[in-house]
């Protein structure tokens, strides 16, 4: 009983503070009882209600690329798996799920795949200068890996208006062990500085529990998150993929994702934060359990169903019900039920729209 009033004031201060010591937040994070998590859950969406109400942002994310020359330990479509069903979809393609999308109500499109060779900035900024001509009214983002400050450059000038990178560790050593040789963590971080720098709405994130991951490596998440200061942070347990050297491993905890959505809320009011795909997979009902927790950002699949089951970063990642786009309908209803609203808009970080004198 001492304890749960320890901890209720501990979070207290999380919430009037925006920050706490990397002590209290190791105490926080080793604390399982169900009054913490649900104290952290309850002031995290009272400080979401402050900015964003009960509103939750839709984007139609559309994979359109397997293919990857990355070799990541942990994803499913890491170029050394050979058994891993490669597609590309053709700009045509891309387009109709636009179209499709914004029919269904999408006022934002993510453009996710892997580090793919063909998609060179030649053959993107027409892309993304057509669907932005198209849709004047709708954001897009994208998530493509790591490339050059100049080629970002020219996506933003392009018209891209996001981009997710998620950092995966803060910690190089940890990051050693998630990747092979070639790739390095300060090349990551580089890229995250670049992106911001060419005007991207910027988002990181990483896997929780991810193989080799300890307590200490999610405060040092936490902390270069608060650092950083970006627009969007996606977060989701880590699951074992087929074909990948961590197919053996544990899946992350669904648990602690709840807890880190809650006290990512708390360190950063504003921020764009979604209930992952991998979320709603570990968990039944996981979307609406973010959603409650401080997220206000779900993203549907908008990819051809011919495709879905192709992009495998993990397996048994979910495919149908309320994670289609398809399924809009249900996803507001189920929304409705616990209490929030979702809004067919384009939903940028707050302090964005000021700056850009758009507020759609
Ligand atoms: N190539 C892009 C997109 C990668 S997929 C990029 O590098 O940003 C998006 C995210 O999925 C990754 O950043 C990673 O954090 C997550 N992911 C990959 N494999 C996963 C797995 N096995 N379990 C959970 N999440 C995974």
């Amino acid at each position: 009983m001492q304890n749960t009033e320890k901890m209720r004031k501990t979070i207290d201060r999380l919430t009037a503070d925006t920050m706490l010591d990397p002590q209290e937040l190791k105490l926080l994070l080793q604390d399982n009882s169900n009054e913490t998590a649900e104290y952290l859950r309850e002031q995290a969406d009272m400080v979401r209600r402050r900015t964003y109400g009960n509103s939750v942002y839709i984007r139609g994310l559309i994979e359109f690329t397997n293919y990857c020359k990355n070799d990541c330990y942990y994803c499913g479509i890491r170029c050394s798996n050979k058994k891993a069903d490669r597609y590309r979809l053709s700009k045509e393609e891309i387009l109709n799920c636009c179209e499709t999308g914004h029919e269904l109500g999408f006022r934002t499109f993510v453009l996710q795949g892997g580090e793919d060779p063909y998609w060179t900035d030649e053959r993107l900024v027409p892309l993304i200068e057509q669907i932005k001509g198209n849709y004047p009214d709708c954001a897009l983002t994208l998530s493509i890996g790591e490339r050059t400050p100049e080629s970002y450059r020219k996506l933003r000038a392009a018209g891209a208006d996001r981009y997710l990178l998620r950092h995966e560790t803060a910690d190089p050593k940890h990051y050693g062990r998630l990747h092979p040789a070639e790739m390095s963590h300060s090349n990551r971080i580089e890229c995250l500085r670049a992106l911001k720098s060419s005007g991207f709405q910027t988002g990181c994130g990483f896997m929780v529990g991810s193989p080799f991951q300890t307590i200490d490596n999610i405060i040092g998440d936490l902390m270069f998150i608060k650092e950083f200061q970006p627009e969007m942070v996606g977060i989701g347990p880590f699951i074992p993929a087929s074909n990948t050297p961590f197919v053996n491993e544990a899946q992350g905890s669904v648990e602690m994702t709840l807890k880190l959505i809650s006290i990512i809320r708390l360190m950063n009011p504003m921020v764009l934060l979604p209930a992952t795909t991998a979320l709603g997979t570990a968990s039944e009902d996981g979307r609406a359990k973010g959603i409650r927790a401080g997220a206000n950002v779900v993203m549907p699949n908008l990819s051809p169903v011919s495709v879905r089951k192709k992009y495998n970063i993990y397996d048994n990642k979910l495919a149908t019900g309320c994670e289609t786009a398809e399924s809009l309908d249900r996803l507001c209803l189920n929304m409705e039920k616990i209490g929030y609203k979702i809004e067919k808009i384009k939903g940028n970080y707050p302090t964005f729209d000021r700056k850009n004198g758009d507020d759609k």
